[in-house]
């Protein structure tokens, strides 16, 4: 669970990039191993929501958020079966500017050319029950960009949020910092902007609280063994 400042408790958070059957271990899972952590979070009786809905379940024991970065195309075609198959729902932080195309925040050969949904995959998906939430437009570092270009870098945190409200015709409530970048300026234009929660990728501590602009997670990839998901699931649903 993540104890948030105000006293409050809210389910824990998994950060997943993608779901691929050709991905490499540092970037992502194949579908058979994400089929079977989404069937062991069942079985152990937690299930996996979005970010929005688990802010309101007060049920942090039975629920998990589950989230992913980027919004690829792999999500639609791999991850978002597999979550329906169980009865699951998560959330997509999606860059605004970037649907339909291939990423290109990055020169390592893992992230670099990655199909990303179109504008008609990111609607279907918002129509079936999983959340969109924004990534900044084209995925900058705010930690950055809010110091020497603060302009701009409102703009990534503004202006994606309208655009992705523009496409799907529904409040945008929750962000996600690309690379875990924020400032304290970064995260007061995110309050601003009307955002209602945000994550980053700071990892989840015991005994710490948190500021719900700057939630914290644990990052899955394939590098993770299924011992310690498991381990995770079952501290989770003990309530911890
Ligand atoms: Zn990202």
């Amino acid at each position: 669970m993540i104890r948030l400042d105000d006293g409050n408790v809210l389910p824990s958070i998994l950060y997943y990039h993608r779901v691929s059957p050709d991905v490499s271990f540092d970037v992502g899972v194949t579908p058979e191993v994400f089929r079977s952590q989404m069937m062991f979070l069942k079985s152990q009786g937690l299930s996996g929501t979005t970010l929005a809905e688990g802010m309101k379940a007060n049920s942090h024991k039975e629920t998990c958020i589950l989230t992913f970065d980027d919004g690829y195309l792999d999500n639609y075609e791999h991850a978002a079966p597999i979550l329906e198959e169980v009865g699951f729902r998560a959330t997509i932080f999606c860059v605004s500017d970037r649907l339909g195309r291939l990423t290109d925040w990055s020169e390592d050969p893992d992230w670099k050319g990655i199909p990303l949904m179109a504008e008609e995959e990111v609607r279907d998906l918002s129509s079936r029950g999983f959340e969109i939430g924004s990534h900044t437009r084209t995925h900058c570092d705010l930690g950055a960009l809010s110091r020497t270009d603060p302009l701009q870098a409102r703009r990534e945190i503004f202006d994606s949020r309208m655009e992705l409200e523009d496409l799907l015709g529904k409040p945008v409530t929750s962000f996600c910092y690309p690379y875990g970048g924020w400032t304290e300026t970064a995260v007061q234009w995110v309050r601003e902007a009307g955002y209602r929660q945000a994550r980053s990728v700071q990892h989840a501590r015991w005994g710490k609280t948190y500021d719900m602009y700057l939630l914290p997670c644990r990052p899955v990839s394939g590098k993770m063994p299924f011992w310690r998901f498991g381990w995770y699931a079952r501290l989770w649903r003990l309530g911890l």
